[in-house]
């Protein structure tokens, strides 16, 4: 037996509901978001916001009680210690998490990362293998991601190098067992071409990414993601269609927590994501990005109550550039 701390679903302090044992259940994030504690949403899998970009329930990062603890992202280096200070609330010793998992190294969801190992002195980083050298040696990224951020570069800080012989290279079809569930990874280009889903086989539960869109809980919105440079429509969609394929039962999106009517949020987000192609495709043509995004904004997402007007519309920018950019690579709307 290991001496290490119980778990920490017994170790809950009162005010949480339990979740009911035995029926594989999930919670839901809800109206009231997640009051910024560590929130089991379905059995051993915690949600922990990190409070990304000064902003609640947007950014996530999952850890899994297991007899192997993995955690699966880490949100940017700005905010990995509210991912240690919620570990702390559940009482996990850093130095028992053995593996981190990350679905693609864009930096809001693998910027903490080496901050992180440097605290988890057992564990392994399992990354995609495209991903991979640029943990290794972030420099590129970094030029990379500046260029694609442009002003709000700085609300993602960096990456510290990790050590090549801590990471394991993915391709997408491995499994990762933690002693008591199984994890698959599942190659979702689309969002990124080296992106990665994670399902949980007993669960089937999967851990999105970005590869199914955004997803608002409180005002229960889906939003694509679809970002400069390398978003690809086509993919994004097969994406999509493959975690249909693997009929979850709930979609555990890293923006952010639980959505358990899985299979119609994934055909949703189809359309949303195509909806986007058509209305890009004019706003190209017609206006610039600022008014583009206000445009947007207007039509389709003034009732979202979560975020504030300027973080919604640097979102919709952001997407529609990736679009553009798309347009360009492919030459996808020469007229
Ligand atoms: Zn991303």
């Amino acid at each position: 037996m290991e001496n290490g701390p119980p778990p920490p679903s017994r170790q809950r302090e009162g005010g949480r509901p339990s979740l009911k044992r035995g029926e594989g259940d999930f919670r839901s994030v809800g109206q009231a978001g997640t009051s910024g504690r560590p929130l089991e949403v379905g059995e051993g899998t915690y949600l922990m916001d990190t409070q990304m970009f000064g902003e609640s329930d947007f950014g996530g990062v999952y850890f899994i009680e297991d007899k192997r603890r993995t955690l699966i992202e880490t949100g940017t280096s700005r905010v990995y210690g509210n991912v240690l200070e919620a570990l702390d609330q559940l009482r996990v010793d850093h130095a028992t998490v053995e593996n981190v998992v990350v679905t693609h190294i864009h930096l809001d969801h693998a910027g903490g990362a080496g901050f992180l190992m440097d605290r988890f002195p057992k564990a392994r980083l399992y990354v995609h293998e495209r991903g991979l050298p640029h943990l290794a040696s972030p420099q590129r990224l970094l030029e990379s991601a500046s260029r694609a951020l442009g002003a709000s570069f700085q609300d993602y800080g960096t990456l510290k190098p990790i050590p090549e012989e801590r990471m394991v290279a993915l391709k997408g079809g491995e499994v990762l067992d933690l002693g008591g569930r199984e994890l698959e990874f599942v190659s979702t280009p689309g969002h990124a071409r080296h992106h990665l889903a994670v399902l949980d086989r007993s669960s089937r539960a999967i851990f999105t990414g970005d590869a199914a869109g955004i997803y608002f809980p409180r005002d229960r919105r889906l939003i694509p993601t679809t970002p400069f440079p390398e978003f690809d429509l086509p993919d994004a969609v097969r994406a999509m269609e493959t975690m249909a394929r693997l009929n979850p039962r709930v979609l555990l999106y890293t923006h952010f927590g639980p959505r358990k009517d899985a299979l119609r949020a994934l055909r949703d987000q189809q359309v949303e994501y195509e909806r986007w192609d058509r209305r890009a495709r004019e706003t190209r043509r017609a206006m610039g990005l600022e008014e583009a995004a206000a445009a947007v904004y207007d039509e389709w997402y003034a009732d979202v109550e979560a975020f504030p007007r300027p973080f919604v519309e640097r979102t919709i920018a952001t997407n529609l550039r990736g679009f553009y950019r798309f347009y360009e690579r492919t030459g996808a709307d020469a007229a």
